[in-house]
């Protein structure tokens, strides 16, 4: 029987093990796609309770808290920070195979240099043995913490409408201090101005864009004037990438005219039609797609979640609180129609897709090679397994695929996609993965380990860890 969560945790085979320790362990991590608030990371938010740190926002731990039966008070609600550590190590014991169990060991690990297993019965101690180290080591600030990670890069997620505030204090304070701090991109995230479900919503959402860029907004081509000179700040500011939360893809065809018409029909008010809905959300795509071609982004794609199904808990608790699910629908043809249409007009900037329903795996890693156009190696991706599929199950699949039918060799690899400090042992736990399918490989005898090979190996791990990132965003 093998050791809980050893050095050699994931590492099935001593190829394995040599991969990972010696080309994959070390190697510095560019985060390129997170939620972390800018705020805490530029006021090196210090966290006054593991429970603030773990379970503040975290909606996989309280998705698992509810399944277990912990009642909404000691999750989310107003029970003290050690109530709610208590709730959660007794929940702990119950997320048994599921990634959660990893999670929550390997950050006690790494982080704390903590091995015991969390439960009622060491609950106590772990508590009180994280906020010891959380309010008063200077290396457990949030700063701190990405340093201790050698986070390298992290691109946050931003509304156009953001004023940037805190990347920029944040980049005059670490180059004043000339040390070694991890850098801070923005990344554009304009979901909000492709929501014309809700009229209200989105008129809102246009007059503070009107503000943000100190445009009159009366038109659609005013609308598109203020996004680009929100773009254009941005880049400024550094920001090298976009992100699309979708449903689906959209690429119905429309006139501008239409467009025209749907943007002052939603702006006065009106609930618009199903087609007017997915003109509107085909017109918009196809802008930020050009925008992000003509200004040599990156474009991100994340699509199929069907969010808050549960109307009762959104009314109590509003979005993302851990009521959202693996959604299904057709998006192949209308995926390809939309990379065509950007490619026939040469405007299909790099971009990487990332799919939620685990049924759609082939599927994106074969639309992948449609539009490999070798101007750049990899040019369109297929992103890591996200949010329900990141874990080990989601993860191998994911690289098989790839494997299979495209080119690992050229992955950009992992990113956490947390709004959480203690997220970047998920790169850790994608790099042994990696090392083990590799390892296992070469074991069986179907992949060569001499001579060329075995450097072009040993290099596809320190590529797949870092260099692919490095290179493909710029950084
Ligand atoms: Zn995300």
């Amino acid at each position: 029987m093998k050791t809980f969560m050893d050095r050699d945790f994931l590492l099935q085979t001593d190829t394995a093990r040599e991969l990972y320790h010696r080309h994959a362990a070390s190697q510095p991590i560019i985060d390129y796609h997170c939620h972390l608030d800018p705020a805490m990371v530029d006021e090196d938010h210090r966290f006054r309770s593991i429970t603030e740190l773990w379970l503040g926002g975290d909606h996989y731990k309280w998705r698992a808290m509810r399944t277990n039966g912990v009642p909404e008070r000691l999750i989310t609600g107003d029970a003290s920070d050690w109530e709610k550590f208590e709730a959660w190590a007794a929940t702990v014991p119950y997320t048994l195979r599921n990634p959660l169990y990893h999670w929550t060991h390997l950050e006690l690990k790494t982080a704390f240099g903590i091995n015991d297993c969390l439960s009622p019965q060491t609950a106590r101690s772990i508590y009180d043995r994280c906020n010891d180290r959380l309010q008063n080591d200077p290396a457990f600030t949030a700063r701190g913490l990405m340093r201790h990670y050698h986070v390298e890069v992290v691109c946050t997620t931003d509304d156009p409408v953001d004023d940037l505030h805190h990347h920029r204090a944040y980049k005059e304070q670490t180059k004043s201090s000339g040390n070694d701090s991890p850098r801070m991109l923005p990344a554009w995230r304009p979901d909000k101005a492709m929501a014309v479900e809700s009229p209200e919503a989105f008129r809102k959402y246009v007059n503070r864009l009107a503000e943000a860029a100190d445009i009159d907004i009366r038109t659609f081509g005013d609308f598109t004037d203020a996004l680009q000179r929100r773009h254009d700040f941005f880049h400024a500011e550094g920001c090298r990438l976009s992100d699309h939360g979708l449903e689906e893809f959209y690429a119905a065809p429309y006139t501008d005219t239409e467009i025209d018409v749907i943007f002052n029909k939603v702006y006065d008010g009106d609930e618009l039609s199903a087609t007017e809905i997915r003109k509107f959300k085909s017109a918009m795509l196809y802008f930020f797609a050009v925008q992000d071609a003509e200004a040599g982004w990156v474009q991100q794609y994340h699509y199929g979640a069907l969010r808050n199904n549960n109307s009762r808990m959104m009314q109590q608790l509003g979005p993302d609180t851990g009521f959202d699910s693996i959604g299904q629908w057709q998006t192949a043809r209308e995926l390809s129609r939309f990379l065509d249409l950007l490619d026939s007009e040469e405007r299909l900037a790099k971009t990487i897709l990332y799919n939620l329903n685990p049924s759609d795996n082939e599927m994106i890693a074969t639309m992948l090679g449609n539009f490999q156009d070798g101007s750049v190696a990899g040019k369109i991706q297929w992103g890591s397994g996200w949010w329900f599929l990141d874990q080990k199950d989601g993860m191998e699949r994911q690289m098989n695929a790839l494997s299979l039918l495209g080119l690992l060799s050229r992955f950009v690899g992992m990113l956490t996609d947390s709004r959480s400090f203690l997220s970047y042992p998920r790169h850790e736990y994608f790099r042994r993965t990696l090392c083990n399918l590799l390892g296992n490989d070469i074991e069986q005898g179907l992949m060569p380990f001499t001579g060329y090979e075995e450097q072009r190996v040993r290099q596809m791990v320190e590529d797949i860890c870092y260099n692919n990132a490095k290179c493909y965003f710029g950084m």
